[in-house]
């Protein structure tokens, strides 16, 4: 492509983006595609001549556009709403120009120390404890897993020599909340642990780990002859975003010898408003922590930081210099391929900087703490209504909750008119993923679910940056909507 034609079509495609960045909502949110519909509009195989660049954009626009669920969409609502700010679009184009490999300091200085101060920044926004030096993956499952390997590293001498099996060791037990995120096992497991080297610990009422059930369950590991290895708490679960109580766990983790690795990937952000720093506290007793920017901090995905304070640790697990990669630069550069799995690494730190310059303190300050007012007042209009049942609290931005529609004897029973019984768990249950089904069929928004004390529920996750009142509102009429229609088709009240 000459310089004219990149010209002529980069102007195209970012005169495309800025329509899209400014109103995706013209898309259903949700890609109302069958399964096989877009594998099936595409050929065969590669074209065997070159094609003209229109016509690769006008395919994009016929065959792709059609299966992309809109995650930049203001009407997100499902999972974790996130969203790519236009910094981080530009400086995603910019970096995919400058094509970095950062594995070694001098293969990429630039993104080597940009890195390192991004991070501090992040950081001390988030009022991290300044012991934690930071460093880029993809994503929070990779954050967790270079943290586990480097709580194995610690904990069993000689592993990265003699590995695990077939040795004179006891088994390994890492510690999780029943309500952790799946990365966690798969952690586990990849890291030879087996999935019964996990073990989930009881929650509260409030899907809070309990320390009670943790320190019984280390104490009994090890009567039982395993070696408690690490404990992870959450702070914002998956489901619910609740916060594990992390200065307890830091004390039983002080207390046996622990790794403590924290996972804050959605909510560690929260912190960077002060009425919120508290959601970190006892992390200043962390030896890991994991914070997604491509999470709740307006970053284009992919961008999860692991922040740790024993870097050495993570070094010695994975630090491994074949010859053709040994430099003459300064014994104590920086080479990022040193602390992890991969060996050339994007330059991802650039969105990360430009986000955080946008913005600026201020301005991150100022969205993070709208996304939770709003929350609260959809939470808010949840516990009004006689329909509508709230089901855990609402510590930063996801609602759950479910319809349950009212009947008028006010038991959620009878009203004479022929029911006279409570809702079932089934048919509440059936009820709600019938108005979550058909709310996304619309397209006009996006909800997902999951399960709490066995009951389903619906989730709202606050999240795009431009999510307002009017959308939430919206996502409540249509609920409301759906709420009408599940009385009359059980045929309550
Ligand atoms: C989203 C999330 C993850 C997984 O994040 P990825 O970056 O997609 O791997 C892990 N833990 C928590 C608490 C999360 O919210």
């Amino acid at each position: 492509m000459d310089p004219a034609e990149f010209r002529a079509n980069g102007y195209q495609l970012v005169d495309w983006i800025a329509a899209y960045l400014d109103d995706p909502s013209r898309y259903p949110v949700l890609a109302q595609v069958r399964p096989g519909d877009i594998a099936a509009a595409l050929p065969a195989a590669a074209p065997e001549q070159g094609e003209p660049f229109a016509q690769l954009f006008a395919d994009f626009e016929r065959v792709i556009l059609p299966g992309i669920t809109h995650w930049n969409h203001p009407g997100f609502f499902a999972y974790f709403a996130i969203t790519a700010s236009a910094p981080g679009v530009l400086a995603e184009f910019l970096s995919a120009a400058l094509n970095q490999q950062a594995m070694l300091w001098r293969t990429s200085p630039a993104a080597t120390e940009l890195e390192a101060v991004t991070l501090r920044w992040l950081r001390d926004l988030m009022g991290l404890d300044a012991g934690f030096e930071g460093v880029i993956y993809d994503t929070a499952s990779i954050s967790t897993l270079h943290a586990l390997a480097a709580a194995r590293e610690r904990a069993v001498p000689g592993v990265r020599t003699h590995g695990l099996a077939g040795r004179d060791l006891p088994r390994l037990r890492v510690y999780c909340s029943e309500h952790t995120h799946s990365s966690i096992d798969k952690a586990v497991i990849l890291l030879g642990l087996g999935h019964e080297g996990l073990r989930k610990i009881p929650a509260d009422a409030e899907f809070r780990m309990r320390p009670d059930a943790l320190a019984a369950a280390i104490a009994e590991d090890r009567a039982a002859g395993w070696l408690p290895l690490a404990v992870v708490a959450t702070v914002g679960t998956t489901s619910s975003t609740s916060v594990d109580p992390v200065p307890a766990v830091a004390e039983i983790c002080a207390r046996e010898g622990l790794w403590l690795h924290v996972d804050a990937a959605y909510a560690g952000v929260a912190a960077i408003v002060p009425a919120f720093r508290h959601v970190l506290d006892g992390t200043e007793r962390a030896d890991s922590l994991v914070v997604n920017p491509h999470k709740w901090l307006f970053t284009p995905f992919d961008c999860s930081v692991l922040y740790c304070r024993h870097m050495d640790v993570l070094r010695q697990a994975f630090s491994l210099v074949p010859e053709y990669l040994r430099t003459s630069d300064a014994p104590d550069v920086r080479n990022l391929m040193d602390t992890g799995i991969q060996l050339g690494r994007r330059f991802r730190a650039l969105k990360l900087w430009w986000v955080l310059r946008h913005f600026g303190a201020e301005g991150l300050r100022e969205h993070l703490a709208e996304h939770i007012r709003l929350a609260r007042l959809f939470a808010d209009w949840v516990d009004a209504d006689p329909d509508f049942e709230r089901l855990a609290p609402v510590p930063f931005s996801v609602v759950c909750f479910r319809l349950k529609p009212y009947r008028s004897d006010g038991s959620d029973g009878s009203d004479g008119s022929g029911l006279g019984r409570a809702w079932t768990e089934a048919e509440l249950a059936a009820l709600n993923q019938q108005a979550m089904d058909r709310i996304n069929a619309g397209g006009e928004i996006f909800l997902s679910h999951t399960k709490l004390n066995e009951q389903f529920a619906l989730r709202i996750a606050v999240g795009h940056l431009k999510t307002t009142e009017t959308h939430l509102r919206r996502a409540f009429e249509l609920l409301k909507q759906e709420v009408d229609g599940g009385r009359q088709a059980v045929g309550g009240g």
